[in-house]
């Protein structure tokens, strides 16, 4: 014990011995660091792990397709610090295109959001991908998935978005960084995140599916009456809040019977669906257009005035009356339509908002009545 009180008294430590404890005090002061890095890496894992955490239950929760794009093109990106992520779905019927433009959803709103008819499209070497695919960026691979991009990709990670043994897209993760991605790298991680991401688009393509098949028509694929009506609500109190006139249209194709009675059903039904088309043509993405029933339309035209309203409806009536309807058989027909517009000014949008819906349709409705009675083929406006 003494000797190590250094009374003087013990012997001087050899040099071997002194260069032994050297060497073990920059070893233990090594593995200090060693272990201070793993808890702190440790201690960064748990926080990567809680954080994927949180976003698999902020994907869980979301209930519409918006909502889940924005989820996955903004806090995926963030909370992986990746530079880019794209996604590309698979809709061989467009069916999807057409729910997501209902929906509003621009391509400028989501320009890392594609859709392809045919996965062959996205096929990385010919084969589709069952398990992610990690790598060097190289245009012939990977270039569809990056369409978008000005600047590609150092490094990426393909990662195929399966639900049922059904390839619903894939998720594309790209880093400006070439060592982000490689092919050596464990997927564990990138699988487990990719199932919950084909769960979740999977229930929210299926709820927006749902709705929209209960708010569309059919036969032509625009909204049916319920939509309309339920926007025309929504629409008169945007207008009141914002102040702006909104018009009402009321379309009727002239003589439909006839057309039925001179080349059959499915002729009328093909002149029902060209006509609803024309008349989407003529109107903005912000307007509500829909099928009230048989061959009767209405269109509403927000922020728009009577003089709009009218020159739009004038528009709408020369591009039915002046080309001809090709059958999806054979031969062609003439029709042409009656339109009432009538318009609601901003001074005037007060009161219950339904009543003010119904006395703006039956405006338009008393409009397109004396439009038929005038010899059809015509616009009038509501006094
Ligand atoms: P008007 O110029 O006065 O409007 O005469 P119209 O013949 O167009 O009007 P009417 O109300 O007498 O006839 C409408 C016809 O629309 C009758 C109905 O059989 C037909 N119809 C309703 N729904 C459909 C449909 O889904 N497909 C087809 N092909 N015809 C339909
Ligand atoms: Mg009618
Ligand atoms: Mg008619």
């Amino acid at each position: 014990m003494k000797a190590d009180m250094g009374t003087g008294l013990t012997p001087p430590l050899d040099l071997s011995t002194q260069f032994t404890m050297n060497e073990l005090r920059r070893e233990n002061s090594m593995l200090r660091n060693q272990l201070a890095n793993l808890l702190e890496h440790a201690h960064q894992n748990q926080q990567i792990m809680s954080r994927h955490q949180d976003f698999d239950l902020r994907l869980i929760s979301t209930s519409s397709f918006r909502e889940l794009v924005e989820n996955i093109f903004s806090t995926l990106a963030k909370m992986s610090e990746l530079d880019i992520v794209t996604l590309g779905l698979l809709d061989r019927q467009k069916g999807l295109q057409t729910i997501v433009q209902d929906l509003n959803i621009t391509p400028e709103e989501f320009p890392s959001l594609f859709f392809v008819q045919n996965e062959l499209d996205l096929r990385i070497h010919g084969e589709q991908l069952r398990k992610p695919a990690l790598g060097i960026f190289n245009q012939a691979d990977h270039g569809n998935m990056f369409l978008t991009c000005e600047k590609k990709p150092a490094s990426v990670a393909i990662v195929p978005l399966i639900r049922q043994n059904k390839l619903l897209g894939y998720l594309n993760l790209g880093s400006f960084q070439a060592s982000r991605f490689n092919t050596t790298m464990a997927t564990d991680f990138i699988e487990h995140m990719a199932s919950i991401i084909a769960i979740c688009l999977e229930n929210v393509i299926n709820n927006e599916r749902l709705t929209h098949m209960g708010l569309t028509d059919p036969l032509t694929n625009v909204s049916n009456r319920r939509y309309v009506e339920q926007r025309m609500l929504e629409e008169i109190g945007r207008a009141r809040r914002q102040q702006y006139s909104i018009v009402c249209m009321y379309l009727d194709i002239d003589f439909f019977k006839q057309i039925n009675d001179r080349y059959g059903h499915q002729g009328g039904d093909d002149v029902l669906i060209e006509v609803s088309n024309r008349i989407k043509a003529e109107l903005r993405l912000s307007d509500t257009m829909g099928r009230f029933g048989g061959e009767e339309f209405v269109a509403l035209l927000v922020d728009a005035s009577a003089e709009d309203g009218m020159m739009v409806a004038e528009r709408i009536r020369k591009s039915i009356a002046e080309r001809p309807f090709q059958f999806h058989q054979m031969g062609s027909c003439q029709a042409t339509i009656s339109i009432g517009v009538s318009t609601l000014s901003e001074s005037l949008n007060y009161g219950k908002i339904d009543n003010v819906a119904r006395e703006l349709l039956q405006d338009a409705d008393q409009a397109l009545f004396r439009a038929k009675n005038q010899g059809r083929n015509r616009v009038c406006e509501s006094t």
